[in-house]
């Protein structure tokens, strides 16, 4: 805008009422984190400026749409954008995805987030799957050296889950119906090794088959094994020929809190580069 036109626009500002002035606030925050997102987002570009169809390298500017950069491709003719490609591809409204990315980072379920960003829970649920399809694809293939275990449990409630449902929902606030570990409480496997690469499984049961099964294509031969000496663990490391030690429970707490939901720690940057596999997040899983 021109700075005549401007001292214009910024002379009427005072004749405006209190809930035109809120209006406005609103609209100058979406446009805002619109920005801050396609800047976010065009980075990905910039930082690895290759074609998605083709790989080729030679690409060139090609007008803009819904507020992205457009671009060709010398090679296919092919046009994109930062965000073809990626899970996040012709999502709508780019201006509440770092709300979100900042509710996935605090652990917020589908229903919270979606009234706090102020869409439907079926848009925060689609938004969730596809946040978190990089990610989950994401986990370590193989670790080497010292790798630590640890089993955890999540009761799993299916919210937000509308076909294919095990049991029928739990009331509101209803705990599960046996004591202890049962059924409802879905075991994980988190292996991470001193790289940090990090691995986990969602299991059927937490015995030594299960556990086995998961760690034995996991695991280099010649890996050592950590674990609180949790027995499944242990016997699983027997059966597949790995080195097992007991670890020091000081160091085990501290790196069960590194891996464990990063409650607010994570910014909502840093969600939204691993979602569009531009960095490493742990743990983004959440209930
Ligand atoms: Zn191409």
């Amino acid at each position: 805008m021109k700075t005549e036109e401007f001292h214009v626009l910024t002379a009427e500002l005072e004749k405006l009422t209190p809930h035109q002035r809120s209006i406005l606030v609103d609209r100058l925050h979406k446009i805002e984190h619109v920005q801050a997102v396609s800047m976010l987002v065009e980075s990905r570009v910039q930082s690895k400026p290759l074609c998605p169809k083709c790989g080729h390298d030679h690409i060139a500017r090609w007008g803009s749409a819904s507020g992205l950069q457009c671009y060709r491709c010398a090679g296919c003719h092919a046009t994109f954008n930062a965000l073809t490609g990626t899970p996040l591809a012709r999502l709508r409204h780019k201006d509440k995805w770092l709300e979100f990315a900042q509710q996935m980072a605090e652990g917020a379920s589908v229903r919270n987030s979606a009234k706090i960003c102020e869409v439907h829970r079926n848009t925060t649920f689609l938004w969730r799957h596809r946040f978190l399809a990089l990610p989950n694809a994401q986990k370590a293939q193989s670790l080497t050296g010292i790798a630590e275990a640890d089993e955890t449990y999540f009761l799993e409630s299916f919210k937000g889950q509308k076909k294919d449902m095990p049991r029928k929902p739990h009331k509101r606030g209803s705990k599960a119906s046996k004591r202890g570990l049962s059924d409802e409480q879905i075991p994980v496997l988190i292996c991470r090794d001193r790289t940090g690469s990090t691995s986990d499984f969602v299991l059927k049961r937490a015995d030594k088959t299960h556990i086995s099964a998961a760690l034995k294509p996991l695991l280099a031969n010649d890996a050592v094994l950590c674990t609180d000496s949790g027995q499944a663990l242990g016997a699983a490391a027997r059966e597949i020929g790995i080195t097992h030690r007991p670890i020091n429970l000081a160091n085990y707490l501290g790196w069960r809190r590194m891996i464990e939901p990063a409650h607010g720690a994570l910014s909502p940057c840093a969600v939204l580069f691993a979602v569009l596999g531009m960095g490493r997040v742990q743990q983004l899983t959440v209930t």
